[in-house]
C-alpha cells in the first residue's frame, strides 16, 4: 500500500515537471483546423513578388512600423491572479518590444555562429486603450467544455465573443486584439497561447495568451518572461514554427536552419536535430518553444517575412495604410498639397526600329503647377535622373532593359516652390 502510494505521488510529480517545463503553443493545430480557409497564410512572396521586387518594397517600409495593441483581459471574480494588473500588462508589452527591437539584455548569450542572423525588427507595439477588463462568471457563459473545467477553450474560441462568456476584439484592422484569460485546449499540458495567421476572419484574429505566461514576472515556470507573447504576436504576423510544424520541415524562411521538432527547456549550444545543418538548431529563436530564459532572437530572414506583410497587399499592410498614427508621422512636416499621384505606367509604342522604347507615365494634374519634377533612380545604384515635364506625362527612354527602377514626381508651383515627392512607383523596364 505504501509502495503504491509513493508510485501514485511519484507520477503526480511527473506531470508536475513536465507541465513546468514543456511549451505547448497551439497554432500548430490551428493552422491545420483551418488552413483550408485561409489562402493568405503562406505569406507576400507566394503571391507574385520577386525576391528582389520584395526587397525593394521592403526598403521603403517606414524603419519603425507602429502597431496599436488592444488587451482584453478575462478573469473571474473568485480568482485575483487571474486579473493582470495594467502595471504588468504594460511591463508585459515592453518585453514585446525590447524582443522584437533587438533591445532584450539577454541578446548576448546567442551563440557566436548565429549572431549575425540577429534582427532588429523595427516593429513597435503600443497600448492603444487601458486594458479593458471583463467580469466574467464564466460558469454560467461557458459552452460546454471537454474538459469539464472552468476555463476558456481553445476550440470553442469563447474568449473572444462577448456572447460566450469572453470579450469581443475590436473590429477594426488598425488593431492587435489580445486576449488574457484562464485558456485550456483540453490536453494535461497547459496551453500557454495561441494567434492566428493573417487572412483570418476579423472576429477572430489577434492572440490568445495564458494568464499565468503575461510577464516578466517572478514564477519560476519556463514561461516567465513573456516571450509566449513574443511568440504568438511572431505567427500573428505569419511566422510559422522553426520546424514548418513536421519532421525537419521547413519554415519558409531562409535564415533559419531546418530542426526535427520542437525544442524544449534550455538546450546548450551546439545541439543537432536534423542533417545538413552547420551550427544545429536555433533554439534560441522567439519561435522554438525553449524556455522563456532560453530564447534570446529573431533572425533577418523572419525579419522580412514579418514585415512584407505590411507591404501594399501584405496580410497586415491595413496598419501603414489605415493607422492615423503612422500616417500622422509619415505626413509630419511634408508639403502634400500639391503632391501628384502616379496613376498608370503603361508601354509606349515601340519604336520603328523595334528597339528598347521606354514606357509612359502619367500623374494627376495639379491646379497650382507650373510644371512637375520627374525623379528616376536605377535601384541598387545611387543613379538618379531628373527631368522636367509640363504634362501630367512623360515617356521614359534610355531605360535599361530587366532592370528596376523607381519613380517619383514633384509638382514645382507658381512660385517656384517643391512639393514632396509623390509615393515611390516601382517598375521593371522590359524589352518592346
Ligand atoms: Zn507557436
Amino acid at each position: 500500500m505504501k509502495r503504491k502510494l509513493v508510485i501514485i505521488v511519484f507520477l503526480c510529480l511527473v506531470v508536475v515537471v513536465q507541465v513546468l517545463a514543456q511549451k505547448n503553443c497551439g497554432t500548430k493545430d490551428f493552422v491545420e483546423s483551418t488552413f483550408e480557409e485561409m489562402s493568405d497564410q503562406k505569406g507576400i512572396i507566394e503571391k507574385g513578388n520577386s525576391a528582389l521586387a520584395l526587397k525593394l518594397k521592403l526598403a521603403l517600409l517606414p524603419p519603425v512600423i507602429n502597431i496599436p495593441v488592444w488587451v482584453h483581459v478575462l478573469y473571474h471574480p473568485d480568482s485575483a491572479a487571474q486579473k493582470i494588473s495594467e502595471q504588468l500588462i504594460q511591463e508585459q508589452i515592453d518585453e514585446l518590444n525590447r524582443d522584437f527591437n533587438k533591445q532584450n539584455a539577454d541578446i548576448g548569450q546567442v551563440p557566436l555562429p548565429f549572431r549575425k542572423l540577429e534582427a532588429d525588427c523595427g516593429i513597435h507595439f503600443k497600448l492603444a486603450h487601458a486594458p479593458d477588463y471583463v467580469k466574467t462568471q464564466k460558469r454560467v457563459f461557458m459552452l460546454k467544455p471537454n474538459d469539464g473545467s472552468d476555463t476558456y477553450n481553445r476550440s470553442e474560441e469563447s474568449i473572444k465573443f462577448k456572447d460566450c462568456g469572453g470579450a469581443d476584439g475590436v473590429a477594426d484592422t488598425r488593431y492587435l486584439n489580445i486576449w488574457i484569460g484562464n485558456i485550456t485546449d483540453g490536453k494535461p499540458l497547459q496551453l500557454l497561447g495561441y494567434g492566428t495567421y493573417p487572412g483570418h476572419q476579423d472576429a477572430f484574429d489577434g492572440v490568445v495568451i495564458y494568464y499565468k505566461a503575461i510577464g516578466p514576472n517572478a514564477d519560476k515556470s519556463a514561461w516567465n518572461r513573456g516571450r509566449t507573447l513574443t511568440h504568438e504576436v511572431g505567427h500573428w504576423l505569419n511566422l510559422r514554427h522553426l520546424w514548418g510544424d513536421s519532421e525537419c520541415g521547413d519554415d519558409g524562411i531562409f535564415d533559419t536552419p531546418r530542426q526535427a521538432g520542437p525544442n524544449q527547456g534550455s538546450p546548450k549550444f551546439s545541439h543537432f536535430t536534423c542533417p545538413g545543418q552547420a551550427y544545429g538548431d536555433l533554439f534560441m529563436d522567439y519561435m522554438d518553444q525553449v524556455d522563456d530564459s532560453a530564447m534570446l532572437m529573431f533572425t533577418d530572414g523572419q525579419r522580412d517575412w514579418m514585415r512584407s506583410n505590411f507591404i501594399e497587399s501584405g496580410g497586415r499592410s491595413s496598419f501603414l495604410l489605415q493607422s492615423a498614427f503612422n500616417l500622422a508621422s509619415a505626413l509630419a512636416g511634408r508639403n502634400d498639397q500639391h503632391t501628384p499621384v502616379v496613376t498608370n505606367l503603361h508601354d509606349a509604342q515601340s519604336s520603328a526600329q523595334g528597339d528598347f522604347a521606354g514606357k509612359k507615365i502619367t500623374w494627376t494634374a495639379v491646379k497650382a503647377a507650373t510644371q512637375y519634377k520627374v525623379l528616376i533612380n536605377l535601384l541598387g545604384s545611387s543613379r538618379q535622373k531628373e527631368s522636367i515635364s509640363k504634362t501630367a506625362t512623360v515617356k521614359l527612354n534610355h531605360l535599361k532593359p530587366g532592370s528596376l527602377y523607381q519613380i517619383s514626381i514633384q509638382t514645382v508651383t507658381v512660385d517656384g516652390k517643391l512639393s514632396s515627392p509623390s509615393t515611390p512607383y516601382l517598375f521593371q523596364a522590359t524589352k518592346q
